[in-house]
């Protein structure tokens, strides 16, 4: 397979949904570094980096609305809303909170780069700085939940909503753990102000994906995405 049709899932559907809503084609490249993206003295790395240098035009991605990312780039409204959970495999029916998880002596994994390790980090909540304390750091979430499943170590997932459904529709031993520790939504990012000429007069591009953004919601588009590519197994 060559162009866009090498990838598949809920993004390449919603942007195939926003080709017809809008008349944009789009060409998707993987990010380079395969980070999310933080910003350290006006250095980003990830997808927020590609955006700011102009490597890329737009990030469509499970790319978190988080408050430091909003003084950098653009972000369209939510198309998907969630919070950081925890997981775990095969817990043990006792282990119900996060209190629960620290008290056992669990420690936890998430992904480097992104917005829930900032989270984490930056939060002065004394349960996520205890969660802090013993945080470790993975590439991507295949490795992390690849691990949790085959290890027989306390070890518990930290992910995003959508991402710990989609590992618990996949492995049905995986199990969340408590409430979402904050609330999150994904936007499509893009360089500040950036806007394009139509025939209807000159738009700002947030405002045309925005458009776009409501439209899937308004006619219940995104739903349908999501109950296909999230579809209850377990
Ligand atoms: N959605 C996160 C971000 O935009 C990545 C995943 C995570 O950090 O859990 O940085």
């Amino acid at each position: 397979m060559s162009g866009n049709d090498k990838f598949e899932g809920f993004i390449p559907d919603m942007m195939k949904e926003m080709t017809k809503i809008l008349g944009i084609e789009f060409s998707i490249n993987v990010v380079k570094d395969a980070r999310y993206g933080l910003c350290n003295n006006g250095n980003c790395t990830g997808m927020i980096g590609e955006i700011l240098r102009g490597e890329a035009e737009l990030a469509i991605a499970d790319l978190t609305v988080a408050p430091k990312r909003v003084l950098t780039v653009d972000f369209t409204q939510p198309f998907m809303t969630g919070g950081v959970t925890v997981l775990v495999n095969n817990p043990d029916p006792n282990l119900n909170t996060l209190e629960d998880l620290l008290e056992h002596g669990y420690s936890f994994l998430c992904v480097g780069g992104g917005s829930t390790e900032n989270f984490l980090k930056s939060s002065r909540v004394s349960i996520h700085e205890k969660i802090a304390n013993s945080l470790e750091t993975i590439t991507n979430f295949n490795e992390g939940f690849e691990r949790v499943l085959k290890s027989g170590e306390k070890i518990a997932v930290l992910a995003e909503l959508s991402t710990a459904k989609y590992h618990a529709s996949e492995h049905c031993s995986l199990k969340i753990i408590g409430e979402p520790l904050n609330s999150v939504g994904y936007g499509i990012a893009m360089a500040k102000g950036i806007a394009v000429r139509t025939n209807e007069g000159v738009f700002e591009v947030r405002t045309l994906l925005d458009h776009a953004i409501l439209q899937m919601r308004y006619d219940s588009t995104l739903e349908l995405l999501q109950s296909k590519w999230w579809p209850k197994k377990c």
